[in-house]
C-alpha cells in the first residue's frame, strides 16, 4: 500500500473484499497511511484492536541518506532480527519516510451494535466503563464525552442525546452473540446511573450514532475558541481522576475544559478551550503544566496518539528521563546525522 492512500478510502475498498483495517482516526477521511504510521495512529476501535503498529507487517522506508530498506514482510510471524518495523511506527517522520506498507487485514466481524448513553456527569459515565469492563465485555469502542463537548455538539450536529455526559458503547462480532451482549450491556448501563439508552444494530443507524462523535472535533473548532489537543493517557483504573481533574482545572485556571475519547484506552483528549488572544497566557501555560504533571503522577503519559511533535515538546524533558531521552538521541544520529528529518520536532540536533 502507497502512504498517501487516505484511511477512510482503504477502509472502505477492504470492506468490499470482506476485510477489515480496524486503525480508524477521527480523521479518517483525510488522513494518510504515512501520517497514520509515522503517528502510529488510533482511534475508537483500540480498546479491542489495538492501534496501527498491530496492522503493519512491513515497510519499505527511504533512510536520511537515500538508501531503501524494507522491514518486516508478508507473514505472520517474523524474529529476522531486530524488530525494525516498530522503531519507524511512530517515529513522527524522524527516522525515515514511510514510502510502502504491507498492511495486516482481518476479517470482517459480521455484526455491529451501538449504544449511546447519556450520564447527569461526567464521573457516572467514568464509573460506568469501570462496571461494563468489569462485567466481562470488551467492546471494540468506549467513547466519552463531557459537558462542554456536547453543548458545542448541540450547537453543530443533531441527534446528540441529553445529558451532561455521553457513553458510546460499541460491540462486534458474530450475530447470535451480538444480540446477547447487547441485551446484557443495556441492562448494566440502566442500572448505572444511565439517563437516556439509544442503540442500533443497523449499519445506517450505527453511522448515523457515530456521526455524533464524529462531530466532536469539528464542533468545539466551530466554538470560536482556541482547542488546545491534548490526548493525554492514564492507566484506566485512574480514569475517574483524570475527569475530576480537568474539572478542578476549570476551578483553578479559569479555562473551560473539553474532554471526550477514547476511554476504555484511559486517552482522553482533554482539550483546553480558550480565546485565542489567550491560547500563550501565562494562565493556559500553568493550566497545561498541571494537567501534564498530574497526569505523570497518576503514572501516565502526555500523549497517546497525537505524539510529542512541536506541541508537546515543551514537556518532552518533564516526561522522559535523562537515560530514555540519550538513546532517542542515539538512534536519531544514527540514522539521521545531519538532522534532515523532521528537524527542529521534539529532538534538537
Ligand atoms: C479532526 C481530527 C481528528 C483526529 N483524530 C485522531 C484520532 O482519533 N486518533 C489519532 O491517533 N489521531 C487523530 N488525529 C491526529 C491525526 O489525524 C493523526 O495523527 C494522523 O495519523 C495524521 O495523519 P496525516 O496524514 O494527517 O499526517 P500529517 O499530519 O500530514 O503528518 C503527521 C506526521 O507524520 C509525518 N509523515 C506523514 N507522512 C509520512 C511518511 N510517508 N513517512 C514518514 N513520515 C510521515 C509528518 O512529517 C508529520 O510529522 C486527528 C486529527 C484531526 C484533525
Amino acid at each position: 500500500m502507497q502512504p498517501g492512500v487516505i484511511t477512510g478510502q482503504l477502509q472502505a475498498k477492504v470492506r468490499e473484499l470482506g476485510l477489515y483495517y480496524p486503525p480508524d482516526p477521527a480523521s479518517a477521511e483525510e488522513s494518510s497511511l504515512g501520517g497514520n504510521i509515522a503517528t502510529n495512529a488510533g482511534g475508537p476501535r483500540c480498546l479491542k484492536y489495538g492501534v496501527t503498529r498491530n496492522y503493519i507487517m512491513g515497510l519499505e522506508i527511504v533512510l536520511a541518506d537515500g538508501s531503501i530498506v524494507r522491514t518486516g514482510g508478508r507473514t505472520h510471524k517474523n524474529k529476522l532480527g531486530f524488530n525494525l518495523t516498530d522503531l519507524f511506527i511512530g517515529s513522527e517522520g524522524m527516522l525515515g519516510i514511510v514510502t510502502e506498507a504491507t498492511l495486516r487485514l482481518i476479517p470482517h466481524p459480521p455484526a455491529r451494535a451501538l449504544t449511546l448513553a447519556s450520564f447527569a456527569q461526567a464521573t457516572d459515565a467514568a464509573r460506568a466503563v469501570q462496571t461494563i469492563l468489569d462485567a466481562g465485555f470488551l467492546p471494540c469502542a468506549l467513547e466519552v464525552a463531557d459537558s462542554f463537548t456536547l453543548a458545542a455538539a448541540r450547537n453543530y450536529t443533531q441527534n446528540v442525546p441529553p445529558g451532561n455526559a455521553l457513553l458510546m458503547v460499541e460491540i462486534d462480532g458474530q450475530a447470535a452473540s451480538v444480540r446477547s451482549e447487547q441485551q446484557q450491556l443495556l441492562k448494566l448501563l440502566k442500572k448505572n446511573a444511565a439517563l437516556t439508552l439509544q442503540s442500533s444494530h443497523l449499519p445506517q443507524g450505527i453511522e448515523k450514532l457515530w456521526a455524533v462523535r464524529k462531530a466532536f472535533s469539528y464542533s468545539l473548532r466551530a466554538t470560536g475558541l482556541t482547542k488546545l489537543n491534548e490526548d493525554v493517557v492514564v492507566p484506566r483504573g485512574k480514569l475517574l481522576q483524570l475527569f475530576q481533574l480537568s474539572a478542578s482545572l476549570e476551578k483553578k485556571y479559569g479555562v473551560s475544559v473539553a474532554a471526550f475519547g477514547h476511554a476504555g484506552d484511559g486517552n482522553i483528549h482533554v482539550n483546553l478551550m480558550v480565546p485565542p488572544a489567550e491560547a500563550d497566557a501565562p494562565r493556559t501555560r500553568q493550566a497545561l503544566d498541571a494537567l501534564f504533571q498530574k497526569v505523570i503522577a497518576l503514572g501516565g503519559t502526555i500523549t497517546g496518539e497525537h505524539g510529542v511533535g512541536l506541541a508537546k515538546k515543551p514537556w518532552w524533558n518533564q516526561a522522559t528521563t535523562p537515560a530514555l531521552r540519550d538513546l532517542h538521541q542515539r538512534i536519531k544520529h544514527s540514522l539521521d546525522p545531519f538532522s534532515l528529518l523532521n528537524p527542529g520536532k521534539f529532538l534538537d540536533p
